[in-house]
């Protein structure tokens, strides 16, 4: 006599899990797909158990009762063992490694002992060797069941084994339930094998399946479902997993460069349902048979697409896929606004090989290829220094910071009325072991990001103070030295304190400092950087703002501190080609200096240049035209020999 309670209780569990993954609309995506398919198969399973057990029961069995066992017994035989293998297609989907069953022998190997069961299942009706029904005495096992049992314990043990190999790929909270859904199916099989009349296997199946569900498959942490997309964060593990993996992918990286002003104009609501349509249309790129294409977001407006590489011709495939998403995107408009896409191809391996860097090289792109072009080519990055110095950054960062190689470099700056060099900008520079020299341009926006600023910002300030007193200034010609000082900087409560102790130490006169902020110091203003301005307004420190032109500054900005000098950015003066270019420049300085401020134009690398600022009467030149920003003795040299010059000619 069978229990057949728990085949009963296994269908409700099924019909749930069904319910829920068309709640969820779980149907894009390999693994999702391959897992309804599980559910479907194991629904239908316990359904045939159920008719064949229940027959069982009623033995000796009436015509219709012998059919229906008969039909229902063939019926379970082939679903069961088929969701075995389903059930082990889906954990290669689940962790991204499918590709290793692309070679022929591969698959063959790997669905021929299920071709055995459906072979052993053929001659069954002649031989009776795996089981037998009869009207009187029902189902009976045969001899050959064994061999069932065994198949079935091969793909239940390789799973297992892949399972703890897959730790690598998944993370612990996946990893963990995937393990228990295998040990809890196999302990029900070897449950029923020593106690047949204890149907435990297909609710022990549909527990299984319940714990995937609910532990494994959790699309809210894989959907951005306000776009339509995979969220970020699914994209981040993915690429750590095709990595560990080995899989072939092309990587197509899309950028627009105006997702914010779209998104401003648009409105949340209404962007989100934009970026929606243009993913629509991207999932309609044509692709190869069996190939996949998945589509994630990044906010505000980043697309990233993961497709498998085929064997061949991957580069045609990736260039062609290249083509048609930047064809959608242009096709889509929202209230006559349209997405302006950088692209970036990355193939994997071939291009990066590291998820780190993968992930890095999608946001900074643009940024090393310093070009305006839309399409960029990792394999070409990737060969650049620059690329190697952003992949880098961390590691040089604290290289930095830990053993000091951090240079000032000091350009000297030109006051027009009296002809002399009577101020200069200290520029840092790190001079790393095995990257050489490196641009602030690159490592300062890193360590503002990283966390490495403060002690950067500190090491910068104790340089400069040092050659402020190690140097006569007076006998160099020079009034004082203006130093950066980043947004962090500013923020950070005991910047006076620093300075003040700094100043004791080198006996420096704070006349002789000239502090440089930038508009995003505005913009980020709060009691700590006022109060910590004041104080050094009042311990006799001046400040200018550095970049003007460039962002959002207001004059009612410019006049909310004591702003003794104004720096005007270098793209206000690459535009005077255009009248209204110099127009702008030209009212700048006279609008600053009517105000009383004193002004320093930035970027002057050419004598028409020069002689355009000297006759709009600009304060001060700093630029390319006099000298680059100098190493500590050039500079000194360069100063010495220019006032001998000064002298000979006065
Ligand atoms: P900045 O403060 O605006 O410095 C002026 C930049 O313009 C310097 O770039 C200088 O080399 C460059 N420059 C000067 N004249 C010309 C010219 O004629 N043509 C061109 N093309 N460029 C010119 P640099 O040294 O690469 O510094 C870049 C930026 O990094 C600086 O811009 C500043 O924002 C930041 N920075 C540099 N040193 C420090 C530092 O010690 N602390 C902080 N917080 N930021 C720093
Ligand atoms: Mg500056
Ligand atoms: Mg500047």
């Amino acid at each position: 006599m069978s229990i057949v309670y728990f085949d009963i209780c296994s269908i409700p569990v099924f019909l749930i899990i069904l319910y829920i993954c068309y709640a969820r609309r779980m149907t894009k995506g390999n693994a999702n797909r391959l897992f309804i398919a599980v559910v479907f198969v194991s629904l239908f399973s316990a359904a045939a158990d159920l008719g064949m057990e229940a027959m069982n029961n009623a033995a000796p069995l009436t015509e219709r009762g012998y059919v229906v066992c008969v039909v229902s017994t063939y019926i379970y035989m082939i679903l069961r063992n088929a969701n075995n293998v389903l059930l082990l297609l889906f954990l290669l989907a689940l962790t991204r490694t499918t590709f290793l069953l692309r070679k022929t022998w591969k698959k063959v190997g790997f669905f021929l002992p299920y071709a055995c069961i459906l072979g052993m299942l053929a001659q069954n009706p002649f031989t009776g060797s795996a089981f037998t029904v009869t009207r009187e005495a029902g189902y009976t096992r045969g001899p050959l069941m064994l061999a069932f049992y065994g198949i079935a314990l091969i793909y239940g043990f390789v799973g297992f084994l892949y399972c703890i190999y897959c730790r690598r790929y998944l993370p612990a909270n996946k990893w963990g339930p995937l393990l228990a859904v295998y040990v809890l199916a196999h302990l029900a099989v070897l449950i029923q094998f020593l106690r047949p009349g204890l149907l435990l296997e297909m609710f022990s199946t549909a527990l299984g399946e319940l714990l995937i569900l609910l532990a494994i498959l959790r699309p809210e942490e894989r959907m951005d479902s306000e776009v339509g997309m995979l969220s970020w964060a699914s994209y981040q593990s993915d690429i750590h997993s095709i990595v560990l993996s080995g899989e072939r992918v092309q990587i197509i990286v899309i950028r627009m460069r105006n997702s914010l002003e779209i998104r401003n104009y648009l409105g949340d609501h209404s962007y989100n349902s934009f970026l929606m349509e243009v993913a629509g249309e991207i999932r309609g790129i044509p692709l190869r048979r069996g190939q996949s294409l998945e589509i994630y977001h990044e906010r505000p407006g980043s697309i990233y697409l993961i497709a498998e590489t085929g064997e061949s011709g991957a580069k045609d495939d990736s260039e062609r896929m290249l083509d048609a998403a930047r064809e959608k995107i242009r096709n889509c408009e929202r209230a006559g606004a349209r997405f302006d896409p950088q692209i970036c191809l990355i193939r994997c391996p071939e291009d990066l090989c590291s998820a780190e860097d993968i992930i890095s090289l999608g946001h900074k792109f643009q940024k090393i290829d310093n070009r305006t072009q839309s399409v960029f080519y990792a394999g070409n990055i990737t060969k650049s220094r620059t690329f190697a110095v952003e992949m880098h950054i961390e590691e040089i960062l604290d290289r930095a910071v830990k053993d000091g190689n951090i240079e000032m470099y000091y350009q000297p700056i030109y006051d027009v009325r009296s002809g002399t060099f009577r101020s200069a900008e200290a520029l840092a520079r790190i001079v790393d072991p095995e990257y050489g020299v490196i641009s602030p341009a690159i490592f300062i926006p890193a360590a503002e990001t990283l966390g490495y600023i403060i002690p950067i910002g500190d090491r910068v300030l104790g340089r400069v103070f040092r050659f402020i007193s190690e140097h006569d200034l007076d006998a160099l010609g020079l009034a004082y030295i203006e130093v950066n000082l980043s947004v962090a900087q500013c923020m950070e409560s005991a910047l006076p304190d620093k300075i003040g102790a700094l100043q004791k130490t080198y006996r420096i006169d704070p006349g002789r400092i000239n502090l440089e902020i930038t508009e995003t110091t505005f913009e980020n203003i709060n009691e700590i950087m006022v109060e910590n301005v004041s104080r050094l307004i009042e311990m006799g420190y001046s400040f200018a703002l550095d970049d003007y032109g460039i962002g959002y500054s207001s004059i009612q900005r410019v006049n909310s501190i004591p702003l003794s000098l104004i720096k005007i950015d270098k793209s206000m003066l690459d535009e005077v080609s255009s009248v209204n270019g110099r127009m702008i420049l030209e009212h700048t300085v006279h609008m600053m200096q009517s105000i009383g401020k004193r002004l320093v134009a930035e970027g002057a690398e050419t004598g028409d240049e020069v002689d355009l600022l000297r006759g709009m009467n600009c304060d001060y030149i700093q630029g390319f035209y006099f000298s680059r920003p100098l190493p500590e003795d050039e500079f000194i040299r360069f100063l010495r020999e220019h006032r001998i010059r000064e002298c000979g000619t006065g």
